[in-house]
Order: structure tokens, then sequence, then C-alpha cells
């Protein structure tokens, strides 16, 4: 039998790799999941697929309050602005040096903290509060809350709102949902206890490589440090090591930069009546569409590989949808040039 040439060899070899590589790509999508317990992947993109539709007649109606992505995006990220947020603590070894970084360059960040961290370190929480940052709350102890019932849902929030009212003097104006999982049920429970959701729009994934250097790799990525700055809303993880070590030269960075840390409260002063103010159509048609972005989409080798351009206005939703259904090949290569 004749062998193959090759040059075909090489060829097929690579269109085989380039599959792989690409459903590999695929399956750690964007939505960054923000712990490693829960398995991330296309679950977490399921979640935000769902639920920002959802989310959109849901808080229309009801003209509550949602930092979703795309209005984080929106709000943050053609400015220099950058929302620092640290989750799943407080942690006795690593909250301390974090909170000494923050304390000497004057800087306030938000933390969502565990009911069940709280109540084994009340003096922790205790001292986050006093030095004036502020404190959300991000579940008891980390379980998914688009997977609970009604009542163990309200339990997950409740009691870490009493948790941490009880030790700072003040219920928690935030809730984040742990891996941002969401549903309307969850929405519902927030807004029972008239609390905002706040999720994150950049995620140098300290959770999962808890190396610094490649934080620090993701940050310059997502903030476009060496080129495009933009803004975000960062999440970070306080019970790192890795965090602590990462957090001063980032600091610097921004700083070099001209960046300013933000608080969530002074982006945008109509906040409260965003839902209601927006039309259905506008939410639709162009909050939820922005550029594409190779490299936050974490689409890059894929873009390489069919050449979608860069500016091109491809929705990383209708990316995530065409992805879901399966057919991210044929969309892209309906938007490419
Ligand atoms: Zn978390």
């Amino acid at each position: 039998m004749k062998k193959h040439s090759y040059l075909f060899r090489l060829t097929v070899f690579t269109f085989v790799a380039s599959i792989l590589i690409f459903a590999a790509k695929v399956s750690a999508l964007p939505i960054s999941e923000d712990s490693p317990a829960v398995d991330a992947g296309m679950a977490g993109a399921d979640y935000f697929v769902e639920t920002e539709d959802q989310l959109v007649n849901e808080s229309l109606s009801q003209a509550g309050v949602f930092f979703s992505r795309p209005r984080l995006v929106k709000l943050l990220s053609n400015s220099k602005k950058v929302v620092l947020t640290f989750d799943d603590g407080p942690h006795p070894k690593t909250t301390p040096k974090v909170l000494e970084i923050l304390r000497k360059r004057n800087i306030k960040a938000i933390f969502f903290v565990l009911g069940l961290q709280a109540e084994k370190y009340p003096e922790l929480l205790k001292q986050i509060h006093a030095e004036g940052h502020e404190i959300g709350n991000h579940s008891y102890n980390h379980k998914n809350l688009a997977q609970l019932s009604e009542e163990q849902l309200k339990l997950q929030i409740e009691k870490t709102n009493s948790i941490i009212e009880k030790i700072t003097g003040q219920k928690p104006e935030f809730l984040r949902p742990p891996y941002g999982a969401m549903n309307k049920q969850v929405i519902r429970a927030a807004m029972n206890e008239k609390m905002n959701i706040l999720l994150w729009t950049i995620d140098p994934k300290d959770w999962q490589s808890k190396n610094e250097a490649s934080i620090m790799r993701n940050l310059d990525k997502q903030l476009g440090l060496n080129g495009n700055l933009r803004g975000g809303a960062v999440l970070l993880h306080d019970i790192y090591p890795a965090t602590v070590r990462a957090l001063d030269p980032f600091l610097d960075k921004l700083a070099t930069n001209d960046y300013q840390i933000a608080s969530i409260h002074s982006l945008d002063s109509n906040s409260m009546n965003y839902w209601a103010s927006t039309s259905p159509e506008l939410l639709k048609n162009s909050f939820f569409r922005r550029h594409f972005d190779p490299e936050i989409s974490g689409h890059s080798l894929l873009v390489n590989l069919i050449g979608v351009p860069h500016k091109q206005e491809v929705s990383s939703m209708a990316l995530l949808r065409a992805s879901k259904s399966g057919d991210l090949l044929i969309y892209l290569a309906k938007n490419s040039r």
C-alpha cells in the first residue's frame, strides 16, 4: 500500500491536534469558576447562558440590582478602574497579609466571605470590617446555590448574613453566589434579603494555578496591562499564599499604569434603576453584545485557526450559545471574513 506523503500526514496530524486543542479550549470557556471544589467548564457556561437571559426578564420586572458580567464590562472595561474582590475567606494565615498590603496602600476591597469561615474567625472578620472594607456574602459553605432547595438556599444566604451581622453589626449588601451559579430562585432569595448580586469580569485563576507568575500573566492579559488597558472587577481569593505574593506586584503595576481602585458604589450613580431604565430591546441587542476579545474569551487559538477578526462584533454570548448547541464551528465560519 502506498504510503501517504509526509505533507499529507503532517496536515492530518495538525488538523487532529487542532481539533483536540480546540475541544479543550471550548471546555474551558471564559466563564470563570471561582473555586476549585466543583467541576468547572461547561457547567459554568450553562449557568451563565441560561441565567443571564432569565435574569434580564426577572430583574426587569422587579428592578433589582445585579452586577452581572456584561454590566460590569460596560461599567469598567473602558476605564482604568479596578474593583478588587477577595473570596472564600477569611483565612487566619493569608487574610491578615492581604489586609496589611491593602492597609499600606490605603486601598479598599470587597471580601466575599463564607459564613463557615466567618464563624470560625470572627476576629478576622471584625478586622476586615474595621479597616473599612466591604464584606459580602459568599454563602455558608460554598455550595452551588442553583442546585439547592428553596429552604437550603435560604439557609445559605440568611444564616451567613446573620453571622456577618452579629460580628460586624452590619448586614452585607452584596451576594456573590459560588461559581457565579444562579437561577431565578437565587435572584429572588437575594432580592428578599435586599441584596445586590455582584459577579466579576477578571479571573486570574489563582484558585487553579496557586502560582503567582501565572496569576500575574493572567492579570496582564485580561487587563491588557501591556497594551490596551481596560478596567474590571477582579476575582481573587485571600486564602492562597500565591495570591498574597502576587498582590503587591499586581498593585504596583496598576499604580504604574495610573489605575484607580474603585468602590463598587462609585461606579454608576444610576445603578439602582439600571434594569428598570433599560429597555429589553437594548439589553438584548447591545448590552450583551461586546467585542469579541480572543484573549478574554479564551478562544485565542480558535481565532488563529479560523481567523475571526479581532474587532468584528461577535458576541461572547453568541459564542457560548453556539458552542452549547454544538454549532460553534459553523458559527465561526459564518462570522469570519
Ligand atoms: Zn468562592
